[in-house]
């Protein structure tokens, strides 16, 4: 069993489920008393494998303002981390093309690390940082393997029932560079 302890409830220990290869661990404290209303979710990821690099990406690509920046695209609703990935992708094509070669994604095949990985790591800590608030909910269309997803929003937090899934989008994998399935 895994736990953690809740970011604002130092001493509530929250057991973790296994949500999916992409966000790893979720965590959900249903105690009261949060910064803003209602349960807090986290997510924490397994850590990158030996000589992944991961943190000078993160600055060199400038997500702490390109994430927030691609989920105004969708603003007012939750997106699905599929969606996100699609709109940062159309975004900035030549970063995402990067990420791709350099991590891999599922599109491409089975890969130890892959961007989508290296995406919800980087958008767990911008959640834990208030940048971007977070909830577990379905995976839908080309992610529905995944049981349960990340779900993405700007703050304040939309109500659930605004949600934008992959499916909604009618997405395919075209976005991926070199991706053949689709
Ligand atoms: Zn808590």
């Amino acid at each position: 069993m895994v736990f953690a302890y809740c970011p604002q409830h130092a001493d509530e220990q929250v057991d973790g489920v296994w949500a999916n290869d992409e966000d790893g661990w979720s965590f959900t404290c249903d105690r009261s008393g949060h910064v803003l209303p209602g349960n807090y979710t986290w997510t924490k990821q397994l850590e990158p494998p030996a000589g992944v690099a991961y943190t000078g990406v993160v600055e060199e690509l400038g997500l702490a303002v390109e994430l927030p920046a691609a989920l105004k695209r969708h603003t007012g609703v939750w997106v699905e981390y599929g969606v996100l990935e699609a709109a940062y992708a159309a975004s900035r094509p030549a970063d995402w093309e990067r990420l791709v070669t350099m991590y891999g994604h599922r599109a491409l095949g089975p890969s130890t690390y892959t961007a989508s990985k290296f995406l919800a790591r980087t958008l767990s800590n911008l959640a834990r940082q208030g940048a971007v608030v977070l909830r577990m909910g379905p995976a839908t269309g080309l992610w529905a393997n995944n049981s349960t997803i990340s779900w993405w929003s700007l703050p304040p937090e939309p109500e659930w029932d605004l949600r934008h899934s992959f499916d909604d989008s009618k997405l395919t994998f075209e976005y991926v560079p070199g991706q053949t399935a689709s």
